[in-house]
């Protein structure tokens, strides 16, 4: 039949015939059609504990796209409210510590008893690395089955600020989905830490003892940073080197200034791999969260990490704003070339550069 535009109605335009349909290659082949939901659909599969709504919201929250920040953003908005009411954890040790062996063993404990959790990951190694290898499912083996354990790998796209930030948002969307324990990992080289623990309210550190210069090579501020210190493998003949390392770490703990908390940090041992000890943590940890909530401590740092992020989001915006500035980024070479050459100095470049940008937002 003639297109129903061809008529002389519509004069100027001719509609061409179709092309026919290439025949179907296998047709039994049903292509998935993942289902796009509206925020509020989203929101309520969140606040349902539906798990597969929870990670496509994850995934929009990891998204690097525009329109998928955009949605992002609302879905987050809308569980803020249904939002906070978790212990959020963080967990650090050197690759080989015993993480995963741990926190599998620590969550199948919180889940024995009752609770829901879910274990996040920031790590900025992985953009080297193509994929995460941290919170990795087949690492954690018992709470992979686990309906009540919901694990996701660390986002694995950009900056650390970047990545901690999508994990912090996630972390909004797990405890609106129902989880009641939030753990944050991290591997224990120094750079992440600090995200970490602008977005948790207890730190733990995992140790290891046995190489005799146990102090050594831990960074003095992750230390500084720590709740509590604990330390892995005490089984078997490392027991005694496990209790001799956790006498040290006490010492030198004594030897660092008291904490914001009021809290001194407790140091304890354990084996993740052989289940001992797991118990006495998760009671420091409660003993923590009683401390500090009867002294006003656990408020005050959750006010305090609110209003980081709100600077660090400030920080972002503007970061890419002026880099994605069409003007900026014409200049920004030459300019850089020019400071490499003596020209002009790094200050009146910069200078430049800003009041390039400036002029350039105030045309808009
Ligand atoms: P991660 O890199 O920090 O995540 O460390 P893993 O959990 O992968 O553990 C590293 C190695 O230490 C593995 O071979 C574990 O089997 C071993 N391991 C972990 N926890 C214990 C423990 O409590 N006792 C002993 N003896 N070995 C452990």
């Amino acid at each position: 039949m003639e297109h129903p535009e061809n008529d002389d109605l519509y004069r100027g335009l001719k509609v061409n015939k179709g092309v026919a349909d290439v025949p179907t290659v296998n047709p039994y082949l049903k292509r998935p059609q993942r289902k796009a939901y509206t925020p509020s659909e989203f929101v309520e599969g969140i606040l349902k504990g539906n798990i597969t709504i929870l990670s496509q919201a994850v995934t929009l929250v990891e998204s690097a796209k525009y329109e998928h920040q955009q949605l992002a953003q609302e879905i987050i908005e809308k569980c803020l409210p249904f939002a906070g009411k978790s212990v959020r954890i963080g967990i650090t040790g050197v690759p080989g510590a015993g993480k995963s062996t741990s926190i599998d063993a620590f969550g199948m404990h919180l889940i024995k008893e009752g609770r829901k959790l879910a274990v996040l990951a920031i790590d900025p190694s992985s953009e080297r690395s193509k994929g995460s290898i941290l919170g990795d499912k087949t690492r954690m083996e018992a709470l992979s089955r686990e309906k009540d354990a919901f694990i996701r790998p660390s986002p694995s796209a950009g900056s650390l600020g970047g990545v901690a930030r999508k994990t912090r948002e996630t972390i909004v969307l797990c405890e609106a989905a129902g989880f009641d324990t939030v753990f944050v990992e991290t591997v224990g080289v120094g750079q992440s830490e600090t995200a970490v623990h602008s977005m948790v309210d207890f730190f733990l550190l995992i140790q290891l003892a046995g190489t005799g210069d146990e102090l050594q090579g831990i960074k003095r501020g992750i230390m500084e940073m720590a709740d509590g210190i604990i330390i892995n493998k005490a089984d078997g003949d490392n027991i005694d080197k496990a209790n001799l390392a956790a006498a040290q770490f006490r010492n030198a703990l004594h030897l660092f200034p008291p904490a914001d908390s009021g809290w001194f940090p407790k140091v304890l041992t354990y084996s993740g791999y052989y289940n001992i000890g797991i118990k006495e943590i998760w009671d420091m940890v409660g003993e923590y969260m009683e401390f500090t909530k009867k002294n006003g401590y656990f408020n005050y740092k959750r006010n305090e990490q609110a209003k980081y992020w709100m600077y660090e989001s400030i920080n972002d915006t503007l970061r890419e704003t002026f880099y994605h500035n069409p003007a900026v980024e014409g200049m920004l070479i030459p300019t850089e070339q020019q400071v490499l050459n003596n020209e002009i100095s790094s200050f009146v470049a910069a200078k430049r550069m800003m009041d390039l940008f400036l002029e350039n937002l105030s045309k808009k």
